[in-house]
Formats: C-alpha cells, structure tokens, sequence
C-alpha cells in the first residue's frame, strides 16, 4: 500500500471531499482552506513535485490547468479572479509530495505573496 496521502486520496483509501475526477487527475477541496474556494488538482499518476515532472507529461499539467479553469468557470469566480499556484519543494511550502495545483479564489489576493 502507498504511503503517499494523495494517492491514498485518490484511491478512495482516504476520504475527500471530490469536485472533479477523471482518468487522468482528481479535484477536491482543500482540508484547511486558506480562501473561500480552496481546490487541490491532482494527476491520478505519482509525481512528488513539479520538478519530477517530465516534458512529455506537457499534456497532463495543460489538462490539470483546464480542470482548474473549469472548476474556477463553474464557481463563478472565472471572471472575477482567482490564483492557481504549485508550491514546488520544501522551500517553496511544498508539504504534501504528490504535486498538485491550488485552485483558490473567493477573496482578494496580494502580490508578491510571501
Ligand atoms: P502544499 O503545502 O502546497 O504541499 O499543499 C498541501 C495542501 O494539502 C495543504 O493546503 C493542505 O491543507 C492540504 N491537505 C493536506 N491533507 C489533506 C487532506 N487529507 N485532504 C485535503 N487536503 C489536504
Ligand atoms: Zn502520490
């Protein structure tokens, strides 16, 4: 068995709250929510970061950025804003090492960010 949270999420092995799933990556809500609408975007397969990530995976991260921009368009905060971020590594606050996008929105967002 996968010691990694994300797959384990993924596998229904550990329960979420999932928005969106398909054969290719899984949508669900954040557990600790830092905005009003606070989605995760994860690939079905285990890469740990974004570093990990190879060119010929290009389809997937393009898939996994229209999924979030879908989710954002369903939400209704498409036009008025949202920030999708990959924290990549510890430095970058990267803590769960299956990389995954951040989808929040629902509130003002500041830049540089910290
Ligand atoms: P990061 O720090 O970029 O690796 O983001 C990891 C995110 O995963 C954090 O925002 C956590 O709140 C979130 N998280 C951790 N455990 C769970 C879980 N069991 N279900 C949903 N989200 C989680
Ligand atoms: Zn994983």
């Amino acid at each position: 068995m996968t010691e990694c949270l994300f797959c384990r999420i993924a596998a229904k092995e550990i329960p979420a709250t999932i928005v969106f799933e398909d054969a290719l990556c899984l949508a669900f809500d954040d557990i600790n929510p830092v905005a009003p609408h606070h989605v995760l975007i994860i690939p079905r397969a285990h890469f740990a970061t974004l570093d990990e990530i190879p060119a010929s995976e290009a389809a997937l991260l393009g898939h996994m950025m229209t999924v979030a921009t879908r989710i954002a368009r369903d939400r209704g905060i498409g036009k008025s804003g949202y920030r999708v971020v990959v924290n990549c590594q510890a430095a970058a606050g990267q803590s769960v090492f299956h990389v995954h996008l951040h989808l929040m929105g629902g509130r003002p967002f500041h830049w540089p960010p910290g």
